[in-house]
């Protein structure tokens, strides 16, 4: 039994804190959580929901992992933070060796961001900066439709245009060239007038676009879309071709989220920089990177400025890298392959059963991500409070129920997110939004 001033207080949560994407005007009761451990996470009414989301993508060892909280726990018994100009520390040089250890080699030099946006936005000033020191200054990117890659402004310009609402921003918001999103799936047939439009945009402004950007073979937030990696050897071709320098953005899809480390390895290319976040620290706290290759660092540096400008107060936070460094350790140590790859048969069987839905307008998976698209919007509070009853935490965005679990996940745990789903398409007429 719970004394009330120990309950969470969840009239004031609704009337007074914003969560992610919610209005004020008409907000939401939220599920409290009280503690998380492996897979679960532990409601304050004492149910426990399997966490379908990996708290997005982050939560790949799952919940109060032994290694991640001893290494939080020594870290902070020595220092939480200290500034990273001038100052460094052992927990950012094990961190960063490690991740260099394991991107492709070309990548050497690496600057440790705040959170998934910022190292999107460093990326984009390495790319303007580099550029800016060979004397050709350029000022655009080029990326597809679909994409994500953060809520800050400059990673907001590089994102879906309706579905980021850039029309709300207009003036404000620089303005981009956005190529078709490629429609050959990963593992169907390759058709190559996917990369057309993406070519054609590149012919026509290569000397104004200073980097391409995109997520590779999986474009999640923007709508869980699995492409075909010949489209991402297309795309490193272009660049080269053209001399426009290859952003890839791993902040969903890096360490091991697709069955493979990094997903630019299904298509075996290298980008010249390279964003990494979400689960780099096992979703214990925000941290992020982006790595880039001597060639670009060295041209940064050698431009007006002398240096790469950005600096952020908490940059290389000693208890993140630490956590990070851990989290790598397991990654490296684990069995992460074939605990995706386990997922993925589970969703290879599963899955494409449910396409005989009729509201069912398609279903996908790549390693440990599994994704039914429906024909309708489904209503996101009722759905979501039918998950809860299941004893799942799957948290849909308009016509996409989608689950990334956490590596850790047993086969039984995944057939029981599975079942909640199916449970949920079983009873559509209550989830779907009216047309
Ligand atoms: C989540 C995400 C981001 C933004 O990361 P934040 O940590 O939320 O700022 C950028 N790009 C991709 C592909 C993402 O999935």
């Amino acid at each position: 039994m719970h004394l009330e001033e120990n309950c969470i207080d969840l009239e004031f949560d609704r009337r007074h804190i914003w969560h992610p994407y919610t209005s004020t005007l008409t907000p939401l009761t939220c599920y409290p959580v009280t503690r998380a451990e492996g897979v679960y996470l532990h409601l304050e009414n004492g149910e426990k929901l399997i966490d379908g989301m990996s708290s997005w993508w982050s939560a790949i060892h799952g919940y109060n992992h032994p290694k991640l909280n001893q290494a939080a726990h020594t870290q902070i018994n020595q220092m939480s933070h200290v500034m990273f100009g001038g100052l460094t520390h052992q927990p950012a040089v094990a961190l960063c060796k490690t991740l260099l250890s394991l991107v492709t080699n070309n990548l050497q030099h690496v600057f440790l961001a705040d959170s998934g946006s910022v190292s999107v936005e460093v990326a984009l000033k390495m790319a303007l900066q580099y550029w800016h020191s060979k004397d050709q200054p350029k000022s655009k990117f080029l990326t597809l439709r679909d994409g994500y890659h953060g809520d800050t402004f400059a990673a907001m310009s590089v994102t879906d245009p309706d579905n980021s609402m850039h029309s709300l921003y207009k003036g404000f918001l620089p303005e981009h060239i956005f190529a078709d999103s490629p429609n050959s799936d990963f593992w169907g047939v390759w058709n190559k007038s996917d990369l057309d439009d993406f070519e054609n945009k590149l012919v026509h402004n290569h000397q104004d676009i200073a980097a391409v950007i995109l997520e590779p073979i999986v474009q999640g937030a923007g709508g869980m879309r699995i492409y075909h990696p010949e489209f991402l050897k297309g795309v490193r071709k272009l660049c080269d071709q053209y001399g426009v320098l290859l952003i890839l953005d791993e902040i969903a899809t890096g360490f091991g989220r697709t069955g493979k480390l990094f997903a630019y390895e299904h298509a075996q290319i290298a980008p010249d920089i390279l964003c990494v976040g979400k689960a780099l620290t096992g979703g214990y706290m925000t941290m992020a990177a982006t790595l880039t290759s001597k060639e670009v660092a060295n041209t940064v540096c050698r431009g007006e400025a002398g240096c790469f400008m950005h600096g952020p107060t908490f940059m290389a936070n000693p208890l993140a890298c630490s956590v990070a460094l851990a989290s790598l350790n397991i990654l490296k140590n684990n069995q992460w392959s074939q605990q995706t790859h386990m997922i993925e048969n589970i969703f290879a069987n599963e899955l494409p059963k449910l396409r005989e839905y009729k509201i069912v307008q398609d279903v996908r998976w790549l390693g440990a991500i599994g994704v039914v698209e429906t024909r309708l919007p489904v209503d996101m509070e009722r759905i979501q409070a039918s998950f809860v009853k299941q004893g799942v935490w799957i948290r849909p965005f308009g016509k996409l129920i989608y689950v990334m679990p956490p590596y850790v996940s047993s086969s039984e745990n995944i057939y029981h997110l599975l079942a909640a789903i199916e449970n949920a398409l079983d009873n559509s007429e209550n989830f779907m939004q009216p047309r």
